[in-house]
């Protein structure tokens, strides 16, 4: 898969079928999580730049529209995901203006971090035409933020925040905000406390609550148990959404 920037459609618990556009190469991220699940970041940076070209990717996508795969099952989501960060893609407006103009049969998603919201303020213009917004947010306090997100030197988890808030108060389409939760690194009490304040400031449409489900890119890296997150969800107002392990046990289960 390294090195396409389209994939899929897959299947996704949320979105249906769905499209995934990759726009960095692998691994170019502002952040290193522990958790992420592909693998450590090599490339950690805040710079924008067209890591894939707009022209690639809309070249592809014109492709696939033109496909008998697409014709017959067109996907219910386009979404920015990939080996990286999507945002870091300064031609992202670019591409997401073809497919508002082209894709009209599809919604249009987009997965990220959501750090850069707070320092580059073009991004707002940029995902105008997104339907679905996807951002993180996985501390409520600085500390648990280096632990768990190991961000690049210049970012700031204030500015981080204040970005998220005025992207829910600047973007007219949803906001899920995902919280991933790992055991002993933001689980507490404390910290689940801060979240929930940072995320009412926030007022995110839904707050969904994840944990590790594949390969961590740290191998100590453990979910926390499923009843804790269940009451992490409650505090937190969100929904759990990793399969819970009477689901991973069904042979029912996909
Ligand atoms: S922000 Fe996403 S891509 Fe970047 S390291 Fe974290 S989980 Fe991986």
């Amino acid at each position: 898969m390294r090195g396409k920037c389209l994939f899929g459609p897959v299947w996704s618990r949320r979105l249906g079928s769905s499209l995934g556009i990759n726009l960095t190469p692998y691994k170019t991220c502002d952040l290193d999580c522990v958790y992420c699940e592909c693998g450590v970041t090599t490339v950690l940076t805040v710079r924008r730049k067209e890591y894939i070209s707009p022209e690639e990717v809309i070249e592809n996508l014109a492709r696939y529209r033109e496909s008998l795969r697409f014709r017959e099952a067109p996907p219910s989501y386009l979404t920015f995901a990939g080996f990286g960060e999507p945002t870091l893609n300064s031609g992202l407006g670019k591409i997401v203006r073809f497919i508002k103009e082209h894709f009209p049969q599809s919604r249009l998603a987009l997965i990220t971090n959501g750090t850069l919201f707070g320092y580059y303020p073009e991004l707002f213009a940029e995902v105008e035409g997104v339907d679905l917004l996807i951002p993180s947010l996985d501390a409520g306090l600085e500390t648990t933020f280096e632990g768990i997100n190991r961000p690049h030197p210049s970012l700031d988890f204030g500015r981080y925040v204040q970005g998220l808030i005025r992207l829910r108060e600047h973007f007219r389409g949803e906001i899920w905000l995902e919280v991933f939760i790992v055991e002993g690194l933001n689980d507490t009490e404390q910290e689940i406390e801060a979240l929930k304040e940072k995320i009412n400031r926030i007022s995110p449409h839904r707050v969904h609550i994840n944990s590790v489900d594949r390969n961590p890119a740290e191998d100590w890296v453990r979910a926390p148990s499923w009843e804790r997150l269940q009451q992490i969800a409650q505090v937190l107002k969100g929904e759990v959404i990793v399969s819970s392990p009477a689901c991973v046990l069904s042979p029912s289960h996909p």
